[in-house]
């Protein structure tokens, strides 16, 4: 527990003392301040936003040890060393030890004498550590990583499950503090109760990444391929990843970049390890600047002069866009992440995911459970693609950071699209959720839910069997209202009115549409509504916010 309380002075001495630095960045300051207070804190910030300070600056003015879980055994050393080159004396315990090192860190963490203890989720299960953890002072919980303890996220580790019930093993409750760089709504919902963090101050900052330009093209495969030879050899010597959805298309993409003179080599988990290593290391040193690569390509490369970084395969959510997309321009100058895509994109991605069995431990009801999640995962990355809104507000908001964001550089600011106004579609579509909500209702009931395959059915006037059953789907005055109108057309309005807030998507066994936090607005006098139809020409490659050279 907290001994003597330090307050926000002490922490700028101890930044300034340990660290060397003079100021917090965004998001620090209110954490640390919580910690420091006896309060739970979750932090949301990106990748070297300076998460580990938050539980750092903490862990050396509290009075007791801080245990730090964390999931990257690997990485665990080089967090003990950097603290000890700070003058923080901290220890980690792993599986990776002998029993010897593991007997020598548990006793330097009962002396008092160690600040930070770094451990793996899994040993917080067993009975030894819980015992040892009961004998200490601990002044403070911090959860790296936190959002592998949420099936939402991309990374679920099961043995974060097991956090909470080792917090309420202990005989003192400390301080928790979870910290995770990707956290949409649901996953941030899930630490808070998973992990049982009480009344946290959270803290969601530093995803805008001002210096990089986004831009969604969408184009068949053929003017993909033009668009990034065209691209790229324009700009022979600068430094840019490609990434295609298939190993194949990285073979011939990178052959054919070749063969127009481009130093490029391809990367794919299907290549021999010393053919994946040469290339890694000729496109670090800049031997070759331009990498083409699946999705293997990228954890721990650390290249900081990428202009670009292009996508010739729309990802399966925003946050693994959002993870390849930002390994651009990490030294802060003027860089642009294009999003190719076309409508057979999202066509694969739907059948990867009906495709999918997953885990064979899942039962039919988990895989079903999980191939809802990617869906709705996929919808948020259809909804970038087709958005009339800024992108870079479209990513904060979608990681949950609610300060204004000023465009800092975006294809949708520059008003490079056409679009199509759908006014009368989406207003059919809000009547039909409507009035589909109040058929077989009895009184008292809520109002019943459906999936957007069933609102589509109705707008057109569907035949099917279940139209006509009890719940009288087919006596809504919407029925068949859109007959004329193709389904992709209305699914392409429904999951727009999704992405921008007019309807929501609710979990569960299935999706189920109801309605969004600006459900309002559609009521309102003007209220219109437009999708984009086709992007500028694929073919006018340069303008503003670019790579081309600028600050
Ligand atoms: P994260 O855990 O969010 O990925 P880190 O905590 O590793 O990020 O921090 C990334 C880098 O930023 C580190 O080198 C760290 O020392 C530095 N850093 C963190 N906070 C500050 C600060 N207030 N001022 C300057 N540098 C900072």
């Amino acid at each position: 527990m907290v001994g003597i309380m330090a307050d926000m002075n002490d922490a700028r001495s101890a930044l300034r003392q340990y660290f060397g630095y003079d100021g917090f960045r965004p998001g620090q300051e209110p954490l640390i301040h919580a910690i420091l207070q006896g309060r739970d804190a979750l932090g949301v910030m990106p990748t070297g936003a300076g998460k580990s300070l938050c539980y750092q600056i903490p862990a050396v003015l509290m009075h007791g040890v801080t245990i730090v879980i964390s999931p990257l055994v690997s990485l665990m050393a080089d967090q003990v060393a950097g603290l000890e080159g700070n003058d923080i004396h901290a220890v980690c315990i792993n599986s990776t030890q002998s029993p010897e090192e593991q007997s020598v860190a548990l006793a330097e963490a009962r002396s008092g004498r160690c600040k930070v203890m770094y451990v793996a989720p899994e040993r917080l299960d067993t009975q030894r550590f819980v015992e040892f953890a009961a004998t200490l002072d601990i002044a403070l919980v911090a959860i790296d990583e936190a959002h592998c303890v949420s099936q939402w996220g991309q990374d679920f580790r099961p043995a974060y499950l097991g956090i909470g019930d080792f917090l309420s093993r202990l005989p003192d409750r400390p301080v928790v503090a979870a910290f995770t760089a990707t956290a949409t709504e649901r996953v941030r919902r899930d630490i808070v109760n998973l992990v049982g963090l009480r009344d946290p101050q959270i803290s969601v900052t530093g995803f805008d990444r001002t210096n990089l330009y986004f831009d969604v093209i969408k184009a068949v495969p053929t003017v993909k391929r033009q668009w990034i030879e065209r691209y790229v050899t324009a700009r022979p010597d600068e430094s840019g990843i490609i990434y295609c959805a298939t190993r194949k298309e990285t073979e011939s993409l990178a052959a054919d970049l070749c063969a127009h003179g481009v130093r490029a080599v391809c990367y794919h988990a299907g290549l021999p390890p010393e053919e994946r290593h040469a290339a890694q290391r000729a496109f670090v040193n800049d031997e070759a600047p331009v990498v083409v690569a699946t999705n293997a390509f990228g954890m721990g490369i650390d290249k900081s002069n990428v202009r670009y970084v292009i996508h010739h395969n729309m990802p399966d959510s925003i946050e693994a866009y959002y993870q390849e997309a930002g390994r651009a321009g990490r030294d802060g100058l003027a860089s642009r992440c294009t999003l190719l895509w076309s409508d057979g994109d999202i066509a694969t991605r739907r059948r990867f995911i009906e495709m999918e069995n997953g885990n064979e431990r899942l039962t039919d009801e988990e895989a079903q459970a999980v191939r809802n999640r990617r869906r709705v995962l996929l919808d948020g990355m259809i909804g970038y693609c087709r958005t009339t809104d800024c992108l870079h507000r479209y990513i904060t908001s979608y990681f949950g950071e609610t300060g204004e964001v000023k465009c800092s550089g975006c294809s949708n600011c520059d008003g490079e699209f056409e679009t199509i106004d759908v006014t009368d579609i989406a207003v059919s579509i809000g009547k039909c959720v409507s009035e589909m909500g109040q058929r077989g209702r009895r009184q008292g009931e809520e109002a019943r839910k459906y999936g957007a395959g069933k609102i589509v059915q109705v707008l057109r006037g569907s035949d099917a069997r279940e139209m006509h059953d009890w719940r009288r789907l087919d006596s809504c005055p919407m029925y068949g209202r859109l007959r004329d109108v193709p389904d992709s057309r209305i699914r392409d309005v429904l999951s727009q009115m999704v992405a921008d807030g007019y309807l929501a998507v609710e979990e569960g066994r299935f999706p189920l549409v109801w309605f969004g936090v600006r459900s309002m607005d559609m009521r309102r006098v003007g209220f219109r509504m437009v999708i984009k139809q086709v992007s500028r020409p694929a073919d006018s490659d340069d303008h503003g916010g670019g790579s081309g050279g600028g600050t």
